[in-house]
């Protein structure tokens, strides 16, 4: 099978998805990298060192800024000349936009957040997860080439061999664009989600610490805010401590006590963190949808009846702003930090 591996990045900084979609691609036969952008040959020198056969790369000033016009007509006109049987991309923001363009295109369709992937005859077929991941669903399309974007952490990444060489051949970019990016602002949120191997997350539970004495002059609300904040302090430092990121429930990001960037869930993000520590976190249906693929769920909470416990490998029966700090310390001993 002859794939074509879409290496999503920004500004030369690689989504690690990309090189698992890569890995995933040489599995099943040749994979060639294509690498878009504005100076790129770091990322495409990259896309050889994680295993790609070739290098496919438009580098032009015109496609500094990702736009979906200028990137699906460059890919459109590139897989056309190329006619690969399967192009795969991580499952980002930029990455479904594209796809979905680029596949209309050339007359196919899109498989999207694909958790697992085989070879049928000549086609893929995809899993992915629907109904809020409480159903797989094996899916495959008949046109060509088939269009699959992977879900970030299913698959394994590659291991790098570093100074590997190989051909990186230049196309030609489509530059013709409507839109115009006028500028990028900063969500400071640490450690994406997205990519995270620990997410500890925190809920509702976060402000429900009554010994905490808030600063004088706060009304219930912003007391409450402050409770939480101290709760979300020692989620960070657990987090940090693990080198992960801090993520929260919805019930935690409309009472305004962390914004919407870390909400994890149905409406938040989903991910595939190989541990997710859940804090002062219930389990409604709604959350778990965002957690199904996590490897190992541990869940603190107060209320032994709580339906996080039924997703749980681990369960800590208490109260988080003890089993909390007492977790950060004893990593910190372990990890020698
Ligand atoms: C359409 C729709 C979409 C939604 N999308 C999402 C989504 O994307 N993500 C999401 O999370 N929710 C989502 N929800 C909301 C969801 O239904 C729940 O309301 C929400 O997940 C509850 O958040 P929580 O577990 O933090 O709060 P609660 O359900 O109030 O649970 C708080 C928990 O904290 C425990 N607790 C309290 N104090 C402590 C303490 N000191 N120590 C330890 N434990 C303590 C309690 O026992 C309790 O179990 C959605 C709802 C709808 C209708």
């Amino acid at each position: 099978m002859k794939a074509l591996v879409y290496i999503d990045h920004f500004k030369g900084e690689v989504q690690p998805a990309s090189w698992e979609a890569l890995g995933l691609a040489k599995s099943f036969g040749s994979a060639s990298a294509v690498v878009f952008g504005s100076g790129v040959d770091a990322v495409a020198q990259a896309a050889l060192e994680y295993g790609a056969d070739e290098v496919l790369a438009a580098d032009d000033p015109a496609l500094l800024d990702f736009r979906a016009e200028t990137y699906a007509a460059t890919l459109a006109t590139l897989a056309s000349a190329h006619s690969p049987d399967l192009i795969l991309f991580p499952t980002t923001t930029r990455t479904r936009e594209l796809a979905a363009m680029s596949a209309v295109d050339l007359n196919s369709n899109v498989i999207t957040d694909a958790t697992g992937m085989e070879v049928s005859g000549d086609k893929v077929v995809a899993t992915r997860p629907i109904y809020e991941a409480k159903l797989f669903e094996k899916v495959t399309c008949s046109s060509t080439p088939q269009f699959v974007t992977i879900r970030g952490r299913a698959f394994p990444k590659p291991e790098p061999q570093p100074g590997k060489s190989g051909t990186i051949t230049k196309v030609e970019a489509m530059t013709d664009a409507i839109t115009t990016v006028e500028g990028y602002s900063v969500a400071d949120v640490g450690v994406s989600l997205n990519d995270a191997g620990v997410i500890v997350s925190g809920g509702r539970g976060v402000s429900n610490n009554p010994s905490l004495q808030p600063p004088a002059g706060l009304d219930d609300k912003q007391a409450e805010i402050w409770r939480a904040q101290q709760g979300f302090t020692l989620i960070t430092e657990l987090a940090n401590t693990l080198g992960g990121a801090v993520g929260a429930s919805r019930a935690a990001v409309d009472a305004g006590y962390i914004p919407y960037a870390n909400q994890v869930g149905q409406t938040g993000k989903v991910v595939a963190p190989d541990l997710y520590i859940a804090c002062g976190i219930s389990g409604a249906i709604q959350h778990l949808a965002g957690i199904r693929s996590a490897k190992m769920v541990v869940a603190i909470n107060k209320d032994a009846d709580a339906p996080i416990f039924k997703v749980a490998r681990y369960g800590v029966v208490g109260d988080l702003f003890q089993i909390v700090p007492a977790l950060t310390e004893a990593f910190r001993k372990k990890l020698g930090k």
